[in-house]
């Protein structure tokens, strides 16, 4: 059996007379338990079908191929294409394709490609410069996907799973916890990379709901409360909602308006659930009595 491609980055990048670039996230995986570990979150059946952002050189490709019935990885680098596209010239179900995960048609390709698969799945070592535009695309968008697995940078990982009040708890906690079901899957330190990041990563899931979390009037309105309430967090809520979202109202009425959601006007964004977010949201919509 070849020894997988994540154990010979330093010689296929050799060999190809490869420079990465750090302006593209180019941090390449090479240990075999971590890519163990990111396959096993995914819960892949020979039934799936998998989309990877960012396969590299293929150390993940290769790994979700054994696990998936097809892959379909979209890279942006053209300088990795030939290494992909050589290295997978025998697997039938590892689709290589060109593109920025930022402009690809997600919903055309998940129809062209996984028709004949029973559940899609995004699996990526994302690259650290576009992980949050990319991971709120892909929730955002609402395609049909049953699970992202994401390697990223670990305090963004920590954001994403943070509970409401708790210090990391912030709008992209509250974005990722209203179209899924986050877990925590592993810390991965920076010497399993060529080359070494700064910083260290962690691998988290994202279990998509069938519905949100919670029942919003307007997911517009909804967001946009929540954007206020973290955007200057050290804020009261009643003074961050009225110099943004609610400013057409007095300081008097946007307090009202949540004391009657059951939200103090002191308190701040951090320390609100989804819930609470989604009341404050709804009763904003309503015209003013
Ligand atoms: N999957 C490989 C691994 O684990 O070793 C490489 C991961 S590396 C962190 C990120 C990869 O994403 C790089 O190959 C980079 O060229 C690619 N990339 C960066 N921006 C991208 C984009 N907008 N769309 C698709 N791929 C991108």
């Amino acid at each position: 059996m070849k020894k997988p491609i994540s154990l010979r980055t330093k010689q296929v990048l050799k060999e190809h007379g490869l420079a990465l670039k750090k302006s593209l996230g180019q941090n390449f995986l090479t240990d075999l338990n971590v890519l163990e570990n990111i396959v096993d979150a995914a819960q892949l059946t020979d039934q799936s079908g998998v989309i990877e952002i960012g396969p590299g050189i293929g150390a993940l490709t290769e790994r979700l191929a054994q696990q998936a019935k097809k892959v379909v990885a979209v890279e942006i680098d053209q300088r990795l294409l030939p290494v992909l596209k050589r290295h997978f010239e025998e697997d039938a179900n590892v689709t290589i394709l060109h593109g920025d995960a930022m402009q690809v048609d997600f919903h055309q390709l998940i129809t062209d490609q996984f028709a004949d698969c029973d559940k899609v799945h995004v699996v990526a070592n994302l690259p650290y410069y576009i992980t949050t535009p990319i991971l709120a695309r892909l929730l955002e968008e609402k395609y049909p996907l049953h699970n992202i697995v994401i390697m990223i940078q670990k305090e963004v990982a920590e954001r994403i799973v943070a509970n409401p009040g708790k210090k990391d708890f912030g709008a992209l906690s509250v974005l990722a916890q209203y179209y899924a079901d986050v877990s925590w899957v592993t810390k991965v330190p920076s010497h399993v990379f060529v080359p070494q990041p700064k910083v260290d990563s962690a691998v988290i899931r994202l279990d998509i709901r069938q519905e949100p979390a919670v029942m919003v009037e307007s997911e517009k309105r909804f967001f946009q409360i929540v954007r206020a309430s973290f955007a200057q967090r050290r804020k009261t809520l009643s003074n961050a909602l009225g110099s943004q979202v609610l400013q057409d109202r007095s300081k008097a009425e946007v307090n009202e308006l949540l004391l009657e959601a059951g939200v103090e006007p002191s308190r701040r964004g951090e320390t609100l659930t989804l819930e609470e977010f989604a009341k404050i949201a709804d009763l904003s919509l309503r015209s003013k009595t």
